[in-house]
């Protein structure tokens, strides 16, 4: 699979990520649309997908979603990323603190959606909330201090008040790849990048107890310059402050996926909002994740309406066992399956559709979402089909022709061995038929053709009744217990025949000659059958023509 699938799948293993992604859309009179949110965000707020397409203001309707809705405007307006910090009560309960990175996204260089990707910082928050603590009573609480200094995954440094290392965690030796010996003494200010030193010395210099001093530079690690989120906590001791904590997060991980994500987005959208194709995510319960525009073309269905039902309503009740069976198959990572069935389209009821299904799973292995390739079949079934009748039927009569009849006869034998239930065919030839063509010439020999079939189909009622070829017909009576029953048929067909057939010129009386064999043992296939038919027909020909025998 190309490139389209690739960043259709990324897009999708957004909802793989931990960290909780919102794409907001930006609108022309300030108000701020949900576009996007992955699972992640879904789980930790106990939001639903239907809150895609509305805004900030309809959902949060108190404060906190009027700053909100000021944040992410602000950095659309700014043009530039912004770090936010913000705190939310989590479905599951409790008070969570949450570290957002809002990335601004431009078409024509107009901001048009704002990114954000929100990391849960309530363990981070909790660790400088007891920082703080026990800043006072450094004696008292040195040991969890420690512990909680040295364990962090951040980098974090103990200055003196005048801005100097005393010490670094070991996750600050990694990321500046020096000893924390080597690296004390050294102002804290000159391991940030040139251009950012000022704001880092300014930040140092107003950090106050309320941790909100968050700012986003690049530090001079080892190979270069660092995206990082800088956090000063000072130490106060007996009311005066005696030096300071710096805590630095390391944000490469983050601006990759946001990086990433704006790619694949721009990506997706332009797949997925120019083919022809209806494409589909949804969840496992069948409910729509994403439904792309082309589906009022091809369904006649407004995405956003297909988008708020589920999948369930839209298939073919016949069909939606083998989609559920197809469906499971590739959850349980059987690959991507293709099915034909019938999808609902707002005006014309079902119509045939062809749909390809590809699971997507996340970097743990798990069934993250389906994505569906869907398009409209109805013309290529409908060829199909036409092909499939020419191949199967004769043009001139519009019935079965010899190759279907020996694809049942083959299907009605199978049956007999296994079960012994019997049955008949019959083969029939029109007497005297060349001198029809003969005196009456072809065309007139066509209509007969054409009326002896319709009139012996007429006469059949559970049997399947075929042209052979020229003049010849064939019968296959299903059910036939003992030549009584065959005889009854084959009268019923001679019986039709009473009457002239109707032929443009004039109407023309023709006879026919049946040859009928019961099914045996030993007469196990459709040639031995027909042989015996044709036989039974010959010795009827021989008695005097009009006549049926039966062997
Ligand atoms: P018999 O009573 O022994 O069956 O004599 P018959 O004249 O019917 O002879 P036979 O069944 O052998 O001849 C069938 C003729 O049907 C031969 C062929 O020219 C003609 N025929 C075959 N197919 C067609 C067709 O599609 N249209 C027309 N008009 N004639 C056909
Ligand atoms: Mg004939």
């Amino acid at each position: 699979m190309g490139e389209s699938t690739g960043s259709l799948q990324e897009r999708v293993l957004m909802d793989g990520l931990s960290d909780m992604i919102f794409v907001m859309a930006i609108r022309e009179n300030g108000s701020v649309i949900y576009e996007f949110i992955n699972r992640a965000a879904r789980q930790a707020l106990g939001v639903q997908s239907d809150i895609i397409g509305r805004s900030i203001a309809e959902t949060i309707g108190d404060e906190r979603g009027r700053v909100l809705e000021t944040v992410y405007r602000r950095v659309a307006v700014a043009g530039e990323p912004v770090v936010y910090e913000d705190c939310y009560l989590a479905e599951l309960g409790g008070k969570r603190h949450s570290e957002a990175s809002l990335t601004p996204l431009f078409e024509d260089g107009k901001c048009t959606h704002v990114v954000a990707a929100v990391r849960d910082v309530t363990e981070k928050f909790l660790a400088r909330q007891s920082a703080e603590l026990m800043s006072g009573r450094l004696e008292l609480g040195g040991s969890r201090y420690r512990a909680l200094f040295e364990n962090n995954s951040d980098a974090v440094f103990e200055l003196d008040e005048g801005g100097r290392i005393l010490s670094a965690n070991r996750a600050a030796e990694l990321l500046f790849s020096t000893r924390s010996d080597a690296l004390a003494g050294n102002f804290f200010t000159d391991l940030v990048t040139g251009g950012d030193r000022p704001r880092a010395a300014d930040a140092l210099l107003n950090a106050d107890a309320s941790g909100r001093t968050d700012i986003r530079l690049d530090v001079r690690a080892g190979d270069g310059p660092v995206g990082c989120l800088l956090n000063f906590t000072p130490v106060v001791s007996a009311g005066k402050r005696v030096g300071c904590y710096a805590h630095l997060k390391d944000m490469r991980e983050l601006d990759k996926l946001v990086g990433q994500f704006m790619e694949s987005e721009r990506r997706f959208r332009i797949i997925a909002e120019h083919v022809r194709d209806v494409i589909l995510v949804v969840d496992e319960a069948w409910d729509f994740l994403y439904v792309s525009p082309a589906s009022r073309k091809v369904f006649g269905y407004d995405p956003e309406e297909l988008a708020r039902s589920n999948g369930r309503a839209h298939v073919f009740p016949e069909d939606e066992r083998r989609l559920r069976r197809a469906f499971n198959r590739a959850v349980g990572g059987e690959g991507t399956f293709t099915l034909r069935l019938r999808l609902a389209h707002a005006e014309k009821g079902w119509i045939w559709s062809e749909l390809t299904g590809s699971a997507v799973f996340g970097s743990d292995g798990g069934f993250l979402h389906m994505v569906l390739v869907v398009r409209d079949i109805t013309r290529q079934k409908e060829a199909e089909e036409r092909l499939q009748n020419y191949a199967y039927h004769d043009p001139l009569t519009g019935l079965p022709n010899r190759r279907l009849f020996y694809e049942r006869l083959h299907q009605r034998l199978d049956r007999y061995i296994k079960t012994g239930e019997p049955f008949a065919v019959i083969l029939m030839d029109i007497d005297g038929f060349k001198q029809i063509n003969d005196t009456r010439g072809h065309e007139a020999g066509d209509e007969v053709i054409r009326a002896f079939g319709a009139r012996v189909a007429g006469a059949v009622d559970h049997g399947f009744v075929a042209r052979h070829g020229g003049d010849e017909f064939v019968v296959l009576i299903m059910e036939c217990r003992d030549e009584q029953e065959a005889e009854a048929v084959g009268r019923k067909i001679l019986d039709t025949l009473d009457f002239p057939l109707p032929v443009a010129s004039q109407p023309i009386r023709v006879s026919t000659s049946l040859g009928i064999a019961l099914a045996a043992p030993g007469r196990s296939t459709p040639e031995a059958l027909l042989r015996l038919a044709d036989q039974a027909m010959y010795q009827a020909k021989k008695s005097g023509r009009g006549r049926l025998r039966i062997l």
